[in-house]
């Protein structure tokens, strides 16, 4: 979707409140694509900073069906924005190319989508887990081993404890 900010950058002072319905359905990401499962619409409020100059602050909270980093289980993982940042128009823009984080504008048309899915980037979690002390797979046999034990051995001797291991193991056998 995309709103029109030639009002809000040309209105010294002026103050724009919307709630929107976004169309975003999905997010793709190095992690995967995860989709919406459910989301608020967005609160977003357009306030002039002077000539071509203007603030958006966006609150919204989705969430995303993701799964567990460790256990693979489906984790319903709710992602909550309130971000503020500052445009300007098509011109002030092109002044400042070099730090051109502004790819949610296009001329002087907010593409809400857009704006959404970066701040999303930002707010994912580093690891996605379905509680905090999940402990994953067992590495042998791949259970859940939040469950119950699966009786793999999955100690992995220190080598030099593994030699000193035969050497008791040798002596005991005399
Ligand atoms: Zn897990
Ligand atoms: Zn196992």
């Amino acid at each position: 979707m995309l709103i029109n900010l030639t009002d809000v950058l040309a209105s010294e002072g002026k103050v724009v409140e919307k709630q929107i319905e976004t169309e975003l359905l999905q997010l793709s990401c190095r992690m995967g694509v995860f989709s919406v499962k459910e989301k608020t619409p967005l609160t977003l409020t357009l306030t002039n900073l002077g000539i071509n100059k203007a603030s958006v602050r966006g609150r919204m909270e989705l969430t995303f069906a993701m799964q567990c980093d460790r256990c693979l289980k489906p984790v319903s993982q709710k992602v909550v924005l309130d971000f503020i940042r500052e445009i300007a128009g098509p011109d002030e823009r092109a002044e400042a190319a070099e730090e051109d984080d502004q790819n949610f504008m296009d001329g002087y048309q907010l593409d809400v989508e857009s704006l959404i899915q970066n701040e999303c980037f930002l707010n994912l979690p580093v690891k996605v887990l379905c509680r905090p002390d999940c402990r994953g797979l067992c590495m042998q046999c791949g259970a859940d081993l939040n469950g119950k034990e699966c009786g793999c051995d999955t100690f992995i001797p220190d080598p030099r404890m593994a030699r000193i291991k035969d050497i008791f193991d040798a002596n005991k056998e005399v």
